[in-house]
């Protein structure tokens, strides 16, 4: 049996595909530290530098006190403590939709989500660039899975006449991202909710990579837009600009009502602990504040800062539709060069993630460089100043 693993753990390495846990004895932030290195991180998703805020630290302490550390059960089972109610009316306000209902990860929100809306007389068609948790999620429905080329609508249309055509009392069910987590570029989203109301399909929109990064108050790219009530499912996560941990799904009261009865990653799991639910309640309302307000602007001021000290970077800027978000990739196509990159750049004291099959499709190996509102500008010089250095010929930024 282990000489089996072995083998294919070899294979894995022969294809520069094989991944290692690195051990972090800090708390995340701008800087951490890895086997005594100190790094200044420019991987992780805590966009607004809230992962480790005294506010939330405080938050989720002052709940440890008063109601422990675990959850007792399934919410369903041992009760709902209050701190989960709370957040759920706080992100169901922030959101501007009737109800939310959050789980213990947005993976789990996925997968318990799209089983629950769908079934195998139903469609699914999604973005060929779509998150692992919601083609895992489509996959777990049994519905038809249909796949659209990133961002390719008329491929999109041709599904949706497909599928009306093909099972005329199916629902059809559209799945894609706000921003996407590893090319860090936007769906046209009133584009979508055209065709969405044209065949009379349900959007579910996952704003994991949006909310705290885009929108009023970091409500979001639907809110953006000004298309909160023309998105049926709205799915995020507590786990990135928010620093906490968990999902959440927002909708009308009837949705939230029929996942509380049929998502069963909701229904067969503990409840995340309280402590949990209020650090992100802080979040959210740190995020509804002035000040919340003005952290979300200054991140954009840290990633206007990196796009100019470093304009070879992707995804472009296409004006005028607004785009961008905090994520920006360098190409490098070959999964070794990537790898090498990334060490070169850890050498000179950054962490920068190389990211390659399969989460991102072979032989599209990259950098994924995430900035956050705690960088100082001098680490986004430095950077840049390294990437422009260390860049190998290879590698071009698309
Ligand atoms: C991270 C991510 C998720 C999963 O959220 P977790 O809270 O980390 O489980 C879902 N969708 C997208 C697009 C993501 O980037």
């Amino acid at each position: 049996m282990s000489d089996h693993f072995q083998e294919q753990l070899q294979a894995l390495r022969a294809q520069s595909l094989h991944r290692k846990l690195r051990e972090i004895g800090t708390a995340q932030g701008p800087e951490v530290q890895i086997v005594g290195q100190q790094l200044a991180n420019f991987s992780s998703n805590d966009y607004l530098g809230l992962a480790n805020d005294p506010m939330l630290r405080e938050a989720a302490a002052a709940a440890i006190a008063e109601f422990g550390v675990g959850a007792g059960a399934s919410r369903l089972v041992s009760g709902t403590q209050s701190p989960h109610v709370r957040l759920e009316a706080a992100l169901a306000k922030w959101k501007g939709t009737q109800a939310a209902l959050t789980f213990s990860s947005g993976y789990a929100a996925a997968v318990g989500t799209i089983p629950a809306l769908v079934g195998k007389e139903d469609v699914v068609i999604l973005d060929k660039l779509c998150h692992a948790s919601l083609i895992d999620g489509a996959k777990l429905s049994g519905a038809a899975l249909r796949v659209f080329p990133h961002n390719h609508f008329g491929k999109l249309e041709s599904h949706l006449e497909w599928a009306r055509r093909e099972r005329p009392d199916a629902r059809v069910l559209i799945v894609t991202e706000s921003v996407f987590s590893m090319d860090g570029d936007r769906a046209p989203l009133r584009a979508l909710v055209g065709l969405k109301r044209r065949f009379s399909a349900l959007l579910l929109l996952d704003e994991a990579h949006a909310v705290g990064v885009i929108g009023a108050n970091g409500r979001g790219l639907a809110a953006e837009e000004n298309l909160t009530r023309a998105v049926d499912v709205h799915m995020g996560t507590l786990s990135k600009a928010l620093g906490v941990s968990g999902g959440y799904i927002c909708g009308s009261h009837s949705l939230i009502e029929w996942l509380v009865n049929r998502a069963r990653s909701f229904i067969f799991s503990t409840a995340p602990p309280p402590a949990f639910a209020a650090a992100a309640m802080a979040a959210v309302e740190f995020l509804r504040s002035e000040a919340g307000e003005q952290r979300r602007l200054l991140l954009w001021d840290r990633i206007e800062l990196l796009r100019e000290a470093y304009p070879e970077i992707s995804p472009p800027i296409v004006m005028p539709l607004p785009n961008g978000s905090a994520i920006h990739l360098l190409q490098v196509g070959d999964e070794q060069a990537s790898v090498d990159l990334s060490r070169s750049l850890q050498v000179e004291g950054f962490l920068v993630p190389a990211i390659r099959y399969p989460t991102v499709a072979k032989g599209a190996a990259r950098l994924r460089i995430t900035v956050t509102a705690a960088h100082t500008e001098a680490q986004i010089r430095q950077l840049a100043e390294a990437l422009q250095r260390l860049r190998p010929a290879a590698a071009v930024a698309a």
